[in-house]
């Protein structure tokens, strides 16, 4: 299996026999209590695993067909644990690594959310975030301390799409005796496969390109053998277990990944080189562009582009903003991303890192798998609204 290609893997990855039964894809198997045919039978199923019904939260077939694809897509993985959002997979995945007393290195450009963890919950439990520059590069050897732990990447970054140089940070980090995670859900493993790069635990929000339809929530931490057992020792103490309709529907997704994100890929490339000639926009922050910071990271690590970007537009204020999205006929205006629908919003509603400050408003958008050409449009007539705003 480990030699195919990711295209043929998401057709045929977590297909078991006996995990189907012949049907061609895993159905839902929803249950809490597993009956056992007697005390000897249900000692058997100790300790919990993959593959051996023993209670819901342990999972059922649905959710061992999925882990099993999600870490085949990832040379280099050993296992995969769902969550049942792609926030209680980053939660899961510093809980299983971290102890009081622990400094956490984390990327500034990080996911609001992710950040919002380490201010509250880890702070409240000892754990100190100190938030690095997205482009540090090896320079995090500067960054680390006594009490050091872990690096928490995202390439790119949130918002603003640093790309980082994952397997530098990571190189530095294994020299020291630190464990890397990644949250991946831009690239996905198809775009940037993360364990190859050096990263200990990848993290996907498969709310958004796994899903891909917009209508479920879940994530997934995909680990080397070294960190398996830790990730699923926190994940059942903590209580994470994934819907199982929601994580049939992500099996169902996953299938056809590859030609979405290729779609995803080509769309947003047109929508964004168009928008860089706009007189409006001051710079288009997509990684793929050389005006994006950290470019040179993705043109050497990654596979691909996927949907999402930003824009700063030249001056401008809020209402002006408002009025470019508010009328857009083709963008819906909404959190999260990844589905087959586009998206815009400001990005300042959801701006958290502390570092960079841009010359104008930026609008992420997310672009969707609808013709290109009419999302283009749409813009065209989103930026004139703005210019003509007062
Ligand atoms: C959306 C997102 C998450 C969180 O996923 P949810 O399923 O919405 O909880 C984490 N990281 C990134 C980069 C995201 O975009």
């Amino acid at each position: 299996m480990r030699d195919r290609k990711p295209d043929t893997r998401l057709a045929e990855a977590g297909r078991r026999k006996e995990w189907t039964a012949g049907i061609v894809n895993p159905p839902v198997w929803r249950a809490s209590t597993i009956l056992f045919d007697s005390v000897e039978a249900m000692a058997a199923a100790n300790p919990p695993r993959d593959g051996v019904l023993h209670y819901g939260r342990n999972g059922t077939p649905t959710s061992w067909a999925l882990g099993e694809a999600l870490t085949e897509l990832e040379p280099g993985a050993a296992a995969t644990r769902l969550y049942p959002s792609g926030s209680g997979a980053v939660a899961g995945a510093l809980l299983a690594v971290l102890q009081a007393g622990d400094e956490l290195l984390m990327a500034d450009s990080a996911y609001g959310p992710t950040r919002a963890l380490c201010d509250t919950v880890l702070k409240r439990f000892g754990v100190a975030t100190r938030y690095y520059d997205p482009l540090v590069g090896e320079g995090i050897a500067e960054l680390i301390g006594e009490r050091t732990r872990a690096v928490f990447m995202e390439s790119p970054g949130t918002h603003t799409f640093e790309v980082q140089d994952v397997p530098g940070i990571c190189a530095v980090a294994r020299e020291r005796g630190l464990v890397t995670l990644l949250d991946n859900t831009w690239a996905t493993p198809l775009f940037f496969p993360a364990m190859a790069a050096g990263v200990d635990l990848s993290i996907l929000a498969c709310t958004k390109y796994i899903g891909g339809h917009s209508d479920l929530m879940l994530g997934a931490v995909t680990a080397t053998k070294a960190y398996a057992a830790r990730l699923d020792q926190a994940r059942r103490v903590l209580g994470q277990a994934a819907a199982p309709d929601d994580s049939w529907l992500a099996l169902r997704g996953l299938r056809t990944l590859g030609v979405r994100l290729e779609r995803h890929q080509s769309n947003a490339l047109e929508v964004a080189l168009w928008l860089s000639q706009q007189p409006q926009v001051t710079r288009v922050l997509h990684p793929a562009l050389p005006d994006c910071p950290g470019h040179e990271f993705w043109v050497r690590d990654f596979r691909g582009s996927s949907g999402l970007f930003s824009f700063v537009l030249r001056g401008g204020d809020d209402l002006a903003v408002a009025r470019l999205i508010d009328g857009l006929e083709l963008f819906g205006i909404g959190y999260s991303w990844g589905g087959f629908e586009s998206l815009a919003v400001p990005a300042d509603l959801v701006r958290t890192a502390t570092s960079p400050e841009w010359e104008g408003p930026i609008v992420r958008l997310h672009i969707g798998l609808e013709d290109a050409g009419d999302l283009i449009a749409d813009l065209a007539a989103g930026l004139e609204r703005f210019g003509a705003a007062p």
